[in-house]
């Protein structure tokens, strides 16, 4: 891990006064300010919009794109990179590239391509962190590095590293792709990374009944660190996530493995194979779902979730609207809602796009429950809710 010095940048460079402007200007919104007031709804031609009490930049994000601002203040003649898009949102990541802030280029396999980076050149790492690798590989080329990492994440990793030392296996809820579980089990000896509840469940059936071990090595194939075996390494486990899994789902798979070794081991031996996760999942993951939950209690007649199509909260909020059999629609902006009445949205689980049109009745009243991850800027929001009023003609005021 690099060690605190000149070159490493974990704070605000203290320059927030000189960015301020951009910011606000880029992502804030009058619109959203004015529905927050009013209490967080909005009606106009018969259709009600109803926003989530919790959406939108989360306190994490918002730290990080500060800081990206920065450091283009900062370091105004140098060459400056990024690792991985800041965060989940288009918008956010494009405004960035106008900074003349490049992206670290990746080749077919979505390994990057570091060779491009000088020494002394300025790397920014991204709010979901950056593998032990990268950042090993960033110091050796003598790097400029600007950490934007979430203190939600780090807190996982002290997590995961106190498994290490003890010895234990870290059991990663989260996507073995997302560059914060990758990031997360670089920080473990030895780690397994389960996606759901069912996948936890299987884990948990070969810990109690044995099976063949060649089918569970197939199966998380790209899940599991290096030389994993699961007659060795399934004995003293610890629970980790990723921050912006379902936290009721995370919280299920604990207690699950809880349970089973206390079925194998007994409560005598228990925390000699048991370590809990304790409380890692971040307030802003759970606040916008819980909120998601509380606009279940309207009558809703759509929802519609924004954000990147790769940010995994939003796809969990949009997944929490699917599981209530509400009509929902994953968005990544306005520009997905076209004049013709149609809209272009994400599928659950699928990286396509399908179109539904129409998407909105033609008349009638109709309330819409809105809300948006935690990459997603106001002004995105605010520019869905005018696409939305613009199909009936009026525009909010
Ligand atoms: S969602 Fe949570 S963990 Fe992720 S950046 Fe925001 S506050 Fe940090």
């Amino acid at each position: 891990m690099i060690k605190a010095g000149p070159t490493y940048h974990r704070k605000s460079f203290g320059l927030k006064d000189l960015v301020q402007e951009d910011l606000s200007r880029e992502y804030e919104s009058s619109l959203i300010s004015s529905i927050r007031q009013n209490g967080y709804s909005l009606e106009e031609a018969g259709i009600t919009i109803k926003l989530a009490k919790a959406f939108g930049f989360c306190w994490g994000v918002d730290r990080a794109v500060s800081m990206a601002y920065e450091t283009r203040k900062q370091f105004p003649d140098k060459q400056i990179w990024i690792t991985n898009e800041i965060i989940h949102n288009p918008l956010v990541n494009e405004n960035l590239r106008q900074m003349q802030i490049k992206f670290v280029p990746q080749d077919e396999q979505e390994r990057k391509i570091f060779t491009e980076i000088s020494e002394g050149d300025v790397v920014i790492l991204p709010a979901f962190g950056a593998s032990v690798d990268e950042m090993r590989l960033l110091e050796a080329k003598n790097c400029e590095i600007v950490d934007t990492t979430c203190p939600w994440v780090s807190r996982v990793w002290n997590r995961v590293d106190k498994y290490k030392k003890s010895d234990f296996t870290a059991i990663i809820h989260g996507k073995y792709k997302h560059e914060e579980t990758i990031a997360t089990s670089s920080r473990s000896q030895n780690y397994l990374i389960v996606q759901d509840l069912a996948e936890a469940e299987w884990v948990c059936n070969y810990i109690l009944q044995g099976g063949d071990k060649n089918e569970f090595l197939h199966k998380f194939k790209s899940a599991v660190s290096q030389g994993f075996d699961p007659d060795t390494h399934l004995n003293r486990l610890g629970v980790a996530n990723q921050t912006t899994m379902l936290k009721g789902e995370t919280e299920s798979i604990g207690k699950l493995i809880e349970r089973t070794m206390l079925a194998k081991y007994g409560a005598q031996k228990l925390d000699q194979h048991f370590l809990s996760p304790g409380d890692t999942i971040c307030d802003a993951t759970q606040e916008r779902q819980d909120a998601m939950q509380e606009l279940f209690s309207e009558p809703l007649d759509l929802v519609v979730v924004i954000g990147g199509y790769n940010s995994s909260n939003t796809g969990h909020l949009h997944e929490m609207a699917v599981v209530q059999n509400i009509t929902a629609y994953h968005i990544d902006g306005p520009d997905c809602i076209v004049a013709d009445n149609s809209i272009r949205h994400k599928l659950p689980h699928q990286t396509t796009e399908a179109i539904q049109k129409p998407f909105l009745p033609p008349e009638g009243n109709l309330t819409i429950g809105l809300s948006a991850g935690a990459s997603t800027p106001d002004q995105v929001i605010a520019g869905v809710i005018e696409k939305i009023f613009s199909l009936r003609q009026t525009q909010p005021n």
